[in-house]
């Protein structure tokens, strides 16, 4: 499968993932699955705040050739629609750095002076997995710096490079047996250490669905979180499976939809990801054409360097 396929179907994917959870957003697991039953037809197809930050995360990239935090954090208020839903954290850091702040400071007063470890770093991420899947290195350093803007706890930041560093292995075509490994290999921080144990664990047991929110999660904290999305994503062999299945456990669904449908569709590329899906995604000025231009930039200035 091409890398062009790979580039398209993580930005793809991830705002499908979000459009689909977008609706259940908070919603318990018993009741998402009264709202959505067998079937599984996207209901609206707006995508949420997930979608707009990764189109200005991908924006930035391609127009500074890579990173350059002050230009991101201005895309990020450029595109900013406050019906997109967008966190207190993230809204409170946007404002202090349109009002003046460096993107460097601004979310480090958050929370007390701790930062924010939700998961709106990782959630936005799909863009530096792609673009830095060569290069574990770059990627962490790019993840934690793209974190910086809005999440700046040591917690948010990791699972941002986490989350970037699994669709870089997808993307990179790893087989699913060995990517657990490298994922701990690559993690430094204990807490996502110890998920990535309990998700080897719950994956030889094919735990229920009770078990994965109990062990991994279905919150708004990147540990919460992103771990779910790295489980959905190895349990099952397709695009839908996994994306269904995360979008089914409920909570934070839009948020793990977008971070499953992110890994799952750089690891099976555009083509396994149900048409009626993206056909049904928004259209319109930054909707499904833009997104998947974005892509196809960010591999012509990765590859063609134009
Ligand atoms: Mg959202």
């Amino acid at each position: 499968m091409s890398l062009k396929s790979k580039f398209i179907g993580a930005l793809i994917g991830s705002a499908i993932g979000d459009a689909l959870g977008a609706p259940l957003e908070g919603n318990s697991m018993e009741e998402v699955n009264s709202v959505y039953g067998e079937d599984w037809k996207m209901i609206s197809g707006r995508y949420t705040d997930d979608t707009e930050m990764m189109i200005g995360v991908a924006e930035s990239l391609i127009e500074n050739r890579g990173f350059n935090g002050a230009d991101m954090a201005a895309k990020f208020i450029q595109n900013y629609h406050a019906r997109r839903g967008y966190g207190p954290g993230t809204k409170e850091a946007l404002r202090r750095i349109r009002e003046g702040e460096s993107w460097e400071e601004a979310s480090g007063k958050l929370f007390g002076g701790k930062g924010s470890y939700g998961n709106g770093a990782a959630m936005r991420i799909a863009p530096v997995g792609i673009f830095y899947y060569d290069n574990a290195d770059k990627l962490r350093e790019i993840a934690y710096k793209s974190s910086h803007v809005t999440h700046s706890h040591e917690l948010g930041k990791e699972g941002a490079a986490l989350q970037a560093f699994s669709i870089a292995l997808a993307v990179q075509g790893t087989e699913k047996e060995a990517m657990l490994h490298d994922l701990k290999e690559f993690v430094k921080n204990v807490i996502y250490k110890e998920k990535l144990r309990k998700i080897e664990a719950l994956l030889a047991k094919e735990a229920d669905k009770k078990a994965i929110i109990s062990e991994l999660g279905n919150g708004e904290e990147a540990f919460n979180s992103v771990p779910t999305a790295i489980y959905s994503f190895l349990r099952f062999d397709s695009f839908k499976d996994a994306v269904v299945y995360a979008i089914s456990l409920g909570g934070d669904a839009d948020t793990i939809g977008a971070m499953t449908g992110a890994i799952s569709g750089a690891y099976y590329g555009e083509g396994a990801i149900p048409e009626e899906w993206e056909e049904k995604l928004e259209e319109g000025k930054k909707g499904r054409s833009y997104i998947k231009w974005l892509a196809e930039e960010l591999y012509r200035v990765k590859f063609y360097n134009v």
